[in-house]
């Protein structure tokens, strides 16, 4: 059995009754008391200097709180749920304590944080799909689970999603096309840039390397309902290139693969016909994938070869189309997108040792 988790969404807990000690920061939360003290000990552009990371939301308790702080344990949103099915406390694993801070490549947490004075309430970290225990006799007995049930490490929502692609060789990438467009490939290298919140995750001995967008399917549904999105859809010759450039967003500022908070949408001139001017917007919105892409090889990242689609806009087979002749590359709809069903094969890794 394995969980997959929004990552950073974060609870302190106490170590030894496992009780909270306060509510829950959810992941989106941000904390800008705390940013500059986080930046003022992290390496610059860290993935853990942006308010809403779990690092911050840790300092902002620990500054604000006036719990005892004897014997604190800080869990991700999956970790917890794990130990409600294995029953040990501080556990975590190398996806989701990214964001906290933990270092992946020297597995552990590095110096700077561990001369911290709130350095005790960091889980323990392991790498994501290992073997932490079985499941608790009451919880076996009451479900009717095997006796023999494992429960493994999680891993955080968007990993978990991309597992279920399993798009397991480097160059291969998954392409989210939800609200929002965000992207994640496989890659030899590992990079990290937090002005355009890149980060790279650690799968195994390769890396996971993410961004997101703020353009993508939400700007679609301001201008078109599902229906309409379809029926003009299929009038689109996905083989001509459009002549409109838009940059699709909801409101101002955008953050990959332009970093500009004050970025304005544009979505004008709107072309007579509604064919034509969804055209451009797809268009457009797979040029901004194809420059996230090409942002990430300037980076380092192993190129992409192949992008898996998941995400609403997935359905779509003339953005398909779009998208491959924009990316140059084969692009296809994901079998499995689910992140419950990465989850899945997480744990069936735990049990096989691969997936
Ligand atoms: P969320 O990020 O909210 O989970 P979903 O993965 O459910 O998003 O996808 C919803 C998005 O998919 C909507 O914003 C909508 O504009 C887009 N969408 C729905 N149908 C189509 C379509 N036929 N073509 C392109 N986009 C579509």
């Amino acid at each position: 059995m394995s969980v997959d988790g929004t990552s950073a969404t974060t609870m302190i807990l106490d170590s030894k009754s496992g009780e909270t000690l306060g509510r829950p920061f959810l992941y989106n939360e941000s904390c800008p008391d705390a940013l500059p003290i986080v930046k003022s000990i992290a390496p610059e552009n860290h993935t853990v200097c942006l308010g809403s990371s779990t690092l911050c939301k840790l300092v902002s308790w620990w500054n604000s709180s006036d719990t005892d702080k004897g014997s604190v344990v800080l869990m991700h949103q999956a970790d917890w749920l794990l130990w409600l099915l294995h029953g040990k406390l501080g556990i975590s694993d190398y996806n989701n304590a990214l964001k906290v801070g933990y270092d992946p490549e020297l597995e552990s947490y590095p110096s700077w944080l561990l001369s911290q004075p709130y350095s005790n309430a960091l889980p323990s970290v392991i790498a994501p799909g290992k073997p932490i225990g079985h499941l608790k006799e009451d919880i076996t007995q009451k479900h009717g689970f095997s006796n023999d049930c494992v429960v493994c490490t999680g891993t955080t929502d968007s990993i978990a999603a991309f597992l279920a692609a399993r798009a397991t060789q480097p160059g291969k990438a998954v392409t989210s096309l939800g609200s929002t467009l965000a992207i994640k490939l496989l890659s030899t290298r590992r990079i990290e840039d937090a002005r355009y919140g890149v980060y790279s995750h650690r799968l195994d001995d390769k890396w996971l390397v993410g961004g997101a967008s703020n353009t993508g399917g939400a700007v679609l549904r301001q201008i078109f309902t599902d229906e309409q999105l379809e029926k003009l859809s299929k009038q689109i010759d996905p083989s001509e290139a459009s002549p409109l450039d838009y940059y699709p967003l909801q409101t101002a500022g955008e953050r990959f693969p332009v970093a500009d908070p004050n970025m304005m949408p544009r979505l004008l001139p709107r072309p007579e016909s509604d064919v034509q001017y969804l055209h451009g917007i797809l268009e457009s919105i797979a040029r901004i994938e194809g420059k996230a892409y090409s942002l990430l090889k300037g980076m380092g990242a192993t190129p992409v070869e192949e992008v898996f689609t998941a995400g609403g806009g997935s359905k779509n087979e003339k953005w398909i189309k779009i998208r491959e002749r924009v990316l140059g590359v084969p692009v296809s709809r994901a079998i499995q997108t689910e992140a419950a069903y990465g989850a899945a094969l997480l744990a069936l890794k735990g049990m096989e040792g691969n997936i």
